[in-house]
């Protein structure tokens, strides 16, 4: 038992809640050992490197990370400003990978597999407690290793998994062929991307933060690509709220665009297809046909590319060997569950929340950070902060810190920067405190379906579906 004791604690994935933890774990005098699939930490916000946040640094950079970066002689950045995803990555995780007692700790290009108790499978029940636990991963050569470790904190995040296209959670008929046209998640569309859209007729599929996200920055491409064209389907009619009180009151920052975005949907730059259901996908010479359900009726809808914005999955192919317990719909652990359901709740009102919530019934083993969310939309680092705080306390046996709740969530200022970090939380506030009534899921309100507008905008033009010809004729 001693001698588990002294193994590391192994952490998926050295993103900020990663990185956390192991600061946290180092805090406490206990060795981290993390393993990061990408070459450098932060690989997932690399990859949205170009869009900024709408929480300020003061929420982004965790306090036992900065106590053993300021032990670097580090510069802090403005506690007020937004930093986009890679500046998070510049400023903030690659020096706090850095840090000697971090990166002495680090393997990169460590991709984990599998996790399993050592000689025990997930049947056996016998001293499995006793058991250490085994790590696979697969090395920068391809090859497989393994290593021992006392528990494990999986913070693998979402952002490899994308949700695909189709509103029953499947890929649409002809998605996956036509992958070489489908972009998941945030394209740099102005910047790294641009020669894929600029020009171009899009469509961005889906409602929340990357989708709109997406969809503005392809209108600033109009202002240098004034051929680029935008169709944007949600799957409910929700944007004429989203654009009145959703889109400007609660991402400031991005207030004047989403006023742009506003005015292009008015005038036709940008058109609505709402409700909108995809059926089919086809290649047709350089672009894809789209059969889909828009508002009831069958349309065929030509466009060059496809940005699908539809949400994240945790992989949960590594934990096969391991005994989890998740929720069967939002496959968060089941006691978190409830309390981030995006059915009932915005990021708002998910209560911080610690080793209560995460413990599963293997002992040792934590889902925490963006994963632990599983497909709920609504999760801040700041959450995932205080959830590494309360279980690495666990882990060193200090079952009372473990238990308080250290973060306060401020009125709105996980979002922006108007507020202080020691309001009180009120309603109105969106990501950091109560939901405002009749929001949904972060940024996203709940509103009544509204008559899509219509005008074309050039591409997307619809042509009858074979299915509504048969039935004309
Ligand atoms: C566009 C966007 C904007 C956001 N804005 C905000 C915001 O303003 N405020 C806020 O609080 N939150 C925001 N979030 C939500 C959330 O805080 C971030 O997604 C955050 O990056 C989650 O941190 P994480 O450490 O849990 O996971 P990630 O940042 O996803 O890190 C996971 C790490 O694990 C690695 N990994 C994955 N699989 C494996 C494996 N099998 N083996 C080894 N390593 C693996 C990945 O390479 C990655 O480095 C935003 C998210 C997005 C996508």
């Amino acid at each position: 038992m001693e001698a588990i004791k002294n193994l590391p604690v192994a952490i998926i994935g050295a993103g900020p809640v990663g990185l956390a933890a192991a600061a946290q774990l180092v805090r406490r005098g206990l060795k981290p050992l993390i393993l990061e699939s990408g070459p450098s930490a932060g690989t997932s916000l690399r990859a949205w490197g170009h869009v900024r946040v709408f929480s300020p640094w003061r929420y982004v950079v965790e306090a036992a990370a900065a106590e053993l970066l300021r032990s670097t002689g580090w510069n802090a950045p403005d506690d007020d400003a937004l930093p986009t995803g890679t500046e998070i990555v510049e400023q903030y995780l690659e020096p706090l990978a850095r840090v000697p007692e971090i990166a002495k700790n680090i393997l990169f290009d460590a991709k984990v597999s599998a996790i399993t108790r050592q000689g025990l499978d997930k049947v056996a029940s016998q001293e499995r407690d006793a058991a250490p636990f085994q790590m696979r991963y697969t090395d920068k050569t391809g090859t497989e290793r393994s290593v021992i470790v006392r528990a494990v904190l999986d913070a693998s995040g979402t952002w490899s998994r994308p949700s695909p296209m189709g509103v029953d959670g499947l890929p649409v008929i002809g998605e996956k062929s036509a992958s070489d046209k489908i972009a998941y998640g945030i394209p740099d569309v102005t910047g790294r991307d641009k020669a894929d859209y600029a020009g171009r007729c899009v469509l961005v599929v889906g409602s929340g933060h990357s989708a709109i996200n997406a969809v503005l920055s392809l209108l600033d491409l109009q202002a240098t690509a004034p051929a680029t064209k935008v169709l944007w389907a949600l799957r409910r009619n929700r944007i004429e709220r989203l654009l009145g009180g959703g889109l400007n009151d609660q991402l400031p920052a991005r207030g004047d665009l989403g006023l742009a975005a506003k005015a292009a949907i008015e005038n036709g730059r940008v058109r609505l297809l709402a409700p909108f259901s995809a059926q089919s996908i086809q290649t047709a010479g350089d672009g894809l046909h789209v059969e889909a359900l828009v508002d009831g009726q069958p349309e065929q809808i030509a466009v060059d590319r496809i940005i699908v914005a539809t949400g994240l999955r945790p992989d949960l192919d590594m934990l096969r060997e391991i005994r989890v317990d998740l929720d069967p719909a939002v496959e968060a652990p089941r006691k978190l569950a409830p309390m981030i359901d995006p059915n009932l709740h915005s990021c708002g009102t998910v209560p911080p929340h610690g080793v209560v919530e995460l413990t599963q019934p293997e002992p040792g083993f934590f889902i925490v950070g963006g994963k632990s969310y599983g497909r709920a939309p609504t999760f801040l680092m700041a959450t995932g902060y205080e959830q590494v705080r309360s279980v690495v306390a666990e882990l060193a046996g200090d079952h009372k810190a473990a238990r308080e709740v250290h973060l306060v969530l401020p009125e709105t200022g996980v979002c922006n920067v108007s507020s202080s970090p020691s309001a009180a939380p009120s309603a109105g506030g969106c990501c950091g405190g109560p939901a405002p009534a009749k929001v949904d899921a972060c940024c996203v309100p709940d509103v009544e379906v509204k008559e899509a507008g219509k005008s074309g905008c050039g591409c997307g033009s619809t042509a009858p579906t074979q299915s509504e010809t048969a039935a004309a004729e």
